[in-house]
C-alpha cells in the first residue's frame, strides 16, 4: 500500500477532505502524523484550505502492519442495544449538533481490508442523550469491497464522568466482535475519563459544514480458510 511519493499521498489526502465523496483514505494515522512534523510546506498547503492540523496525541494509534498491533477493545457500557437500522447517516431532519464524517478502513493486522465487515455504531445525542426507547442515533453499516466505511452523524456531547465519544462494534464476517470506542483529540476531559484510551482516538479536521474523523480498525483476523465467507 505504501506505493506512491509522500507528497502525491498527501495531496490525494487533501482532495479527499475537500471532496468527501470521493473519499478513499488509505493513509495510517501514524503516517499522518509523522509526515505532519516533517513536511511543514504541505501543513501550509493545508492551512490554505482553512485546514485545522491537529497537535499530535501522546502516541499515534495503533496501525496495521506494525508487529501485530491491532485496535484496542473498551467496555460496550450500559446503552447498546442489538439490531439497529442498516444505514449510514444518523442524522435526521432538524438534528441538532455539529455534523461530522466519520470514516475509514478496516484492516487485518497485515494490512489487508476487510470487506462486509460490520460496523455499529451507537452514540449520545447533543446534549448527552442516548435514545434508549428508539434507535436515534444508532445504525449499522457493512465495509465496501474495499474495506471502506463511511458515516453521517453529530458530534455527540459529553455527559456526567465520561469525555466525547462514540461507540463501536466491529465485526469481520465470521470473526469475533470487537466492542470499543472512539475519541475526540484535543478534548480537556481525556485525561479525566478512566475509560479513555489514546489509541482510539480519531484524526479530526474541521471542514466546511462541520469535520471529518477519519480511524482505521485493525483486527486480528482468524485466516482460517474455511471460515472466511462474505455475508
Ligand atoms: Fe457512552
Amino acid at each position: 500500500m505504501h506505493n506512491k511519493p509522500y507528497e502525491s499521498k498527501h495531496l490525494d489526502r487533501m482532495r479527499n477532505i475537500v471532496m468527501p465523496k470521493d473519499h478513499k483514505l488509505t493513509h495510517t494515522r501514524r503516517e499522518f502524523l509523522s509526515a505532519s512534523v516533517t513536511v511543514p510546506a504541505t501543513l501550509a498547503f493545508a492551512s490554505v484550505l482553512g485546514i485545522q492540523t491537529q497537535v499530535p496525541e501522546v502516541r499515534a494509534t495503533p496501525a496495521c502492519g506494525e508487529g501485530g498491533a491491532r485496535t484496542p477493545a473498551q467496555t460496550e457500557g450500559p446503552y447498546f442495544k442489538p439490531t439497529s437500522p442498516l444505514r449510514t447517516s444518523l442524522l435526521e431532519p432538524g438534528m441538532p449538533g455539529t455534523r461530522v464524517v466519520v470514516e475509514g478502513s478496516v484492516l487485518t493486522t497485515d494490512c489487508r481490508p476487510i470487506p462486509h465487515a460490520l460496523v455499529d455504531f451507537w452514540q449520545a445525542d447533543d446534549r448527552g442523550q442516548y435514545d434508549n426507547a428508539g434507535y436515534r442515533l444508532r445504525g449499522h453499516q457493512f465495509t465496501d469491497d474495499t474495506g471502506h466505511y463511511r458515516l453521517e452523524t453529530i458530534v455527540p456531547a459529553l455527559y456526567p464522568g465520561r469525555t466525547r465519544h462514540i461507540h463501536v462494534k466491529v465485526q469481520a464476517p465470521n470473526q469475533p466482535v470487537l466492542t470499543t470506542q472512539l475519541y475526540f483529540p484535543g478534548e480537556s476531559a481525556n485525561q479525566r475519563d478512566v475509560i479513555f484510551n489514546p489509541d482510539l482516538v480519531m484524526q479530526v479536521h474541521n471542514v466546511e459544514g462541520g469535520k471529518l474523523a477519519t480511524f482505521d480498525f485493525v483486527l486480528d483476523v482468524r485466516s482460517s480458510g474455511s471460515r472466511r465467507s462474505g455475508t
